[in-house]
């Protein structure tokens, strides 16, 4: 006879996702091995947006409060073409406990639920520990797994593996799971955070203009992020640039200023063809990649593990069929995903148009958005508060 599995459940990847996952089934008590091939979480600030559903997770696992008390409450974004100012979002009217965007650097998210995962006695942490190898059958997967610097494999057992380990995810390419609907835009963005000399508080504002557009928002620690689409498509970070563009563009200056990071990125969107193959699934980044612009891509990879947990709590505790649990998983996140991915599509498209027509056609655009008949739908809408399947609280009202 077959013997046991180690673990119920074992999530390679302790990016935000897989910490998020590790978590929700730490609450759920499942014996969970989370491995990750980094020594210690990244230093860089990345994602900085959290939006309201995803503030409510971390308010499910009594984070909220250590989570919003280390970042900024972006309530207010203002909106600017050229120099003119064009309109205001506010959030404070949202209807959700969490009436504001927190502005948080990753690193900060990945500390606050690296360090919860303490509390869970049934999930193991191994850093410096990457996968190698799956194998399934009928009843289990066999994970190969390799510490840093070791020569040997160490093979270990789980009723289900979950890929959280990044867009160039392994446990994808392992699992044989494919990718639909490449897309790679021609636009190019570069990134640095800043000491704070704006005035700008803790605002954020977006200044769209004939050459390109410019995105500020409020850090901790007294830092401002800065990101400017660049005329062309560039290879390596340009701070001198992004300088250069951020004053010519918006009329302030950084030059002199302490640059804490800078980086440059590129933007695209896939899916994969299936967000499961038998007993493995795959959840964040490694299922699907969209736009940055909009901020909603490690929020909807929160939102998956939400679902993903829910699905396997199922399967464990009620016997429940986990094949139809994984399709209904598929099923609800895949439709989030399109609706996240278009809407940073589109928001990236207007903001990104040059030249004087496309400029004086988006003052108009912003002004009858963000005028009085549309402002009162915006905030929810630019706080992911409309996105379909959003959190387990919103399955009711989106299924009638
Ligand atoms: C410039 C920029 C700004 C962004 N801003 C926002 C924002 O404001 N809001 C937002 O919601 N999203 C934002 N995003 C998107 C967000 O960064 C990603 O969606 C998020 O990081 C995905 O998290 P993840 O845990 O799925 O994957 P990752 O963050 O990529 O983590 C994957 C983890 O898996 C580990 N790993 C990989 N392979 C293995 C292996 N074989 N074995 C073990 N471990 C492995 C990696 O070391 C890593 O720690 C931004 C993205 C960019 C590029």
């Amino acid at each position: 006879m077959a013997s046991a599995p180690d673990y119920d459940v074992i999530i390679v990847g302790g990016g935000p996702v897989g910490l998020m996952l590790g978590n929700l089934l730490g609450k759920k008590n499942l014996n969970t091995l989370l491995i990750e091939k980094t020594a210690a979480p990244p230093a860089e600030s990345m994602a900085i947006g959290v939006t309201p559903p995803s503030l409510d997770l971390f308010q499910a696992l009594g984070l909220d409060d250590v989570l919003v008390n280390r970042g900024i409450r972006v309530e207010l974004a203002k909106v600017h073409e050229g120099r003119q100012l064009a309109g205001e979002l506010s959030f404070q009217s949202l209807d959700n406990p969490h009436p504001y965007i927190l502005a948080v650097p990753q690193a900060t998210t990945i500390n606050v639920l690296e360090e919860n995962l303490l509390r869970y006695g049934s999930v193991t942490l191994c850093r410096k520990t990457s996968l190698i190898e799956i194998e399934q059958t009928e009843k289990m997967v066999t994970a190969k797994v390799k510490k840093t610097g070791a020569t040997e494999f160490k093979q270990v057992t789980a009723s289900f593996l979950v890929g959280c380990d990044g867009h160039s995810s392994v446990v994808r390419d392992l699992a044989g799971i494919k990718l639909t609907g490449e897309k790679e835009y021609p636009v190019c963005f570069l990134m640095a955070d800043f000491a704070d000399n704006s005035g700008l508080g803790d605002e954020a504002h977006l200044f769209f203009s004939r050459h390109g557009s410019v995105e500020s928002f409020p850090l901790p620690k007294g830092q401002r992020r800065w990101i400017i689409q660049t005329d062309h498509l560039i290879n390596s970070p340009d701070k001198a640039l992004l300088i250069r563009d951020v004053q010519r563009r918006t009329g302030y200056a950084l030059k002199g200023s302490k640059c804490f990071s800078e980086s440059m990125f590129r933007t695209r969107r896939f899916v994969c063809q299936s967000y499961h193959s038998d007993r493995v699934a795959l959840c964040g980044d490694a299922a699907h990649v969209m736009s940055p612009v909009g901020g909603q891509g490690m929020n909807t990879g929160f939102a998956d593990a939400e679902f993903l947990a829910e699905a396997l709590f199922k399967h464990f505790s009620n016997s429940e069929d986990f094949q139809a649990l994984f399709e209904e998983y598929d099923h609800l996140r895949r439709l989030a995903f399109t609706v996240a991915a278009t809407r940073a599509e589109r928001g990236m498209w207007v903001g990104t148009r040059r030249g004087s027509l496309a400029s004086v056609l988006r003052l108009f655009l912003v002004k009858v958005l963000l005028g009085p008949i549309f402002n009162k739908s915006l905030p929810a809408y630019f706080a992911m508060l409309t996105i379909p399947y959003r959190s387990l609280s919103s399955l009711d009202n989106d299924q009638h």
